[in-house]
């Protein structure tokens, strides 16, 4: 977040003068507090200040590299991943490959009969197969070639965007299935896909935070 010379000079004011009210502020800038105003609505919305009524702005003591951290860590994955890509188990390596083109994505999630995560499978667990001379690859089931559960690294709705990246930076994986647990109508509790987080999501959510800021 980039200040302005009159912001700085504000904050500063304000750091060694606060509690300070927005005529004082005014009179030391020999500006009106009309001016002044959209300064300060932008520092205090932005965190820096803060305003109490009939006595004043306080620096907030908060550091605008800090603003923008506790923000990223408020974002949630619900609010950037986007559709999840699921085979069934019993999907041909083949047909997979032609759903990961076909879909434009890196990373498919296995699932079973009632929709539950089975496990993962990425491009270069099927680009292994490809090279392994392995001649079938109508015949051959993603399933056996999948990582499975419950080795596969998943996120939820809830969790902080920020954890969530950390998760793919740890485990060197390039999406994470979001998921929630579910029951079937008899009874079976599974672990339900519902949206997939990729490198991708976290990119663009990067690039539109750098253009808001
Ligand atoms: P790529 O194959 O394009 O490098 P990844 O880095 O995501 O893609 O996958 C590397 C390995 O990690 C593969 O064997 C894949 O099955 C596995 N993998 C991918 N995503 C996950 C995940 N969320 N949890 C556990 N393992 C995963």
């Amino acid at each position: 977040m980039e200040l302005t010379k009159r912001q700085e000079a504000i904050l500063e004011i304000v750091k060694n003068n606060g509690p300070i009210t927005s005529e004082q502020i005014a009179d030391k800038l020999s500006l009106t507090r009309a001016t002044l105003r959209p300064d300060l609505a932008i520092l205090t919305m932005s965190g820096l200040l803060e305003a109490r009524p009939r006595v004043g702005y306080f620096y907030s003591g908060k550091s605008p590299d800090r603003i923008v951290a506790q923000k990223l860590r408020r974002v949630q994955v619900g609010k950037v991943h986007s559709h999840p890509v699921v085979v069934k188990d019993d999907t041909p390596v083949h047909d997979a490959i032609v759903g990961m083109f076909l879909e434009d994505c890196g990373t498919l999630f296995v699932v079973d009969e009632n929709s539950f995560l089975q496990g993962v499978v990425s491009r270069k667990d099927l680009l292994r197969l490809s090279i392994g001379g392995y001649q079938d690859l109508h015949k051959l089931p993603v399933g056996v070639v999948m990582t499975r559960m419950p080795n596969v690294i998943t996120t939820n709705t809830e969790e902080s965007l920020w954890d969530a990246a950390k998760k793919l930076v740890a485990h060197e994986v390039d999406a994470l299935p979001v998921v929630s647990s579910a029951n079937t109508a008899s009874g079976v509790r599974g672990i339900k896909v519902v949206g997939r987080l990729s490198k991708t999501n976290i990119t663009r959510y990067f690039v539109e935070l750098g253009e808001s800021l």
